[in-house]
């Protein structure tokens, strides 16, 4: 049979082989270091860990990324039994010993049978034979250079500017309220795509000097802190001018309050849904350099976000990623050319254990087309399906930034009370439904497999 080429040994790469090469087929997995190493590896090994030594909460009843943790054991995931090997104390975090860690992963993949690792970057895209592309937040100059020929320019970025996202659950509509500026938008969709929280004189200046004052973390070494036109962080903004967001995101202009209609706001800030589902807004403009906790401290002072639970908080990294929803399809590969397939943070999902994720499911397939089978991806019900979902395309095109893993991007359990007080059976419910869905969609598998 034909051989599977995956490039970059990160967290999903390492994960890919090791499915691919689980299900009986041969793996290449070329890795650019030590030879060619980036600004935030240290080592030649598979699978580091370039920041953090945490794989975040292990709860697998009550959190996403928990939830994701168990499809990964279940599915013989090897970043994740090679993280309980290693498994430091933690509370409910799965945090490990980084080193022991990243030689094990390494260790385990050098002495399967049926993985060969190349070690040397790759600086084309390949036209013939079955291909992963792993290559992570810090792909090669030159291969990054590639695959925008191929995808045009516009569909690769090489910095990502999040802007914190919110469960529309939690945002207060008896202060906020949709309305697309001047009223743009006939249909349904296009009227739920905005909606706005106001903000008074003196809530606008309370608010630019929280900004001013917030902590902030700094770029990496090596990372390049060029600021594009359009997505300047918010605090930048703010020091510029105290009237700059006032003319920039944050202007009240073409918008009314049905809750005061003569009350003409000060200020604005606008969220535009985040999925097809509604359950996600993100808060235009505001892509942010603030620590975590500064970014919920001065975000909770927006007028019908006091409450607010975010989805995921703010950011700007270097991260090379692909708008996912218009170039993937749902089996993960390039739509304009389909032997190439793409695995972990480049799909433009966010972090260690969504990227191994993203390996596990890409893995998988494409030793499903070598082996002339026929894998169907997994239910958006699971938390694997979730993702590779959203990135597929139940995110928005236009304005698709990384996303890691949260119920968000889970269809709604029908029947169950919504707002805080349901949280924790809402959550139960969404992780009984996804295992039970992992548990059929791997016996599944198995069966396509025999
Ligand atoms: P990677 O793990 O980066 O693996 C990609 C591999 O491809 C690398 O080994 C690289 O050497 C190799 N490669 C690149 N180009 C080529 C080429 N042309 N030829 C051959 N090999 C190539 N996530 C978290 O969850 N927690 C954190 O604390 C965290 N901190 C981060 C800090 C920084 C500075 C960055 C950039 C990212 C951080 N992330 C963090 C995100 C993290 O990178 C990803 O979550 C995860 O490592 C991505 O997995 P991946 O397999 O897609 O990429």
């Amino acid at each position: 049979t034909e051989e599977l080429h995956i490039v970059g040994g990160g967290m999903a790469g390492s994960e890919a082989a090791w499915q691919a090469a689980h299900m009986g087929v041969r793996v290449v997995l070329h890795e650019m270091r030590p030879q060619v190493g980036t600004f935030a590896h240290q080592t030649g090994l598979l699978g580091e860990m370039v920041c953090s030594n945490s794989f975040r909460s292990d709860d697998d009843e009550q959190n996403a990324v928990g939830l994701l943790h168990w499809e990964m054991r279940q599915a013989n995931g090897l970043i994740m039994q090679t993280a309980d090997r290693h498994r430091l104390p933690a509370g409910g975090a799965l945090a490990v010993d980084r080193d022991p860690f990243a030689q094990s992963v390494t260790d385990a993949l050098v002495a399967h049978p049926n993985i060969r690792v190349a070690y040397g970057e790759i600086t084309e895209l390949p036209a013939t034979g079955q291909w992963i592309i792993a290559t992570g937040p810090l792909t090669s100059g030159a291969l990054g250079q590639a695959i925008a020929a191929k995808t045009g320019a516009e569909a690769l970025a090489f910095f990502d500017a999040i802007a914190p996202i919110v469960y529309f659950d939690s945002i207060d509509m008896s202060k906020a309220w949709m309305q697309s500026r001047y009223d743009k938008g006939d249909t349904e969709e296009e009227r739920t795509a905005y909606l706005n929280c106001p903000m008074n004189k003196e809530q606008y200046e309370a608010f630019i000097d929280a900004l001013l004052a917030a902590d902030k973390t700094e770029f990496h070494e090596g990372e390049t802190a060029g600021y594009f036109d359009g997505c300047l962080p918010i605090e930048v903004m703010a020091e510029r001018g105290r009237e700059t967001l006032r003319f920039g995101p944050m202007k009240p202009v073409g918008l009314t309050n049905p809750h005061a209609p003569d009350n003409k706001p000060y200020a604005v800030v606008q969220l535009r849904r985040d999925n097809k589902l509604g359950t996600l807004y993100n808060i235009v403009g505001f892509q942010t350099k603030m620590k975590y906790g500064a970014q919920t401290d001065v975000f909770k002072r927006i007028p019908g976000l006091e409450n607010a639970s975010f989805a995921r908080l703010g950011g700007i990294h270097r991260n090379t990623f692909l708008n996912a929803p218009t170039l993937l399809d749902g089996q993960m590969r390039l739509k304009s050319q389909p032997n190439i397939r793409f695995a972990g943070q480049i799909t433009g999902v966010e972090g260690y254990v969504e990227s191994a994720s993203m390996g596990l499911l890409a893995g998988r397939l494409a030793a499903s087309d070598i082996l002339g089978r026929s894998l169907t991806t997994p239910p958006a019900t699971t938390a694997t399906g979730a993702l590779i979902t959203h990135i597929s395309g139940g995110a928005e095109a236009k304005t698709f930034q990384p996303m890691n893993v949260n119920f968000g991007l889970f269809p709604p359990v029908e029947g169950l009370k919504g707002g805080r007080r349901g949280r924790k059976d809402r959550y139960k419910a969404y992780t009984d439904r996804a295992k039970a869905d992992w548990q059929s969609w791997l016996g599944h598998g198995a069966l396509d497999a025999a």
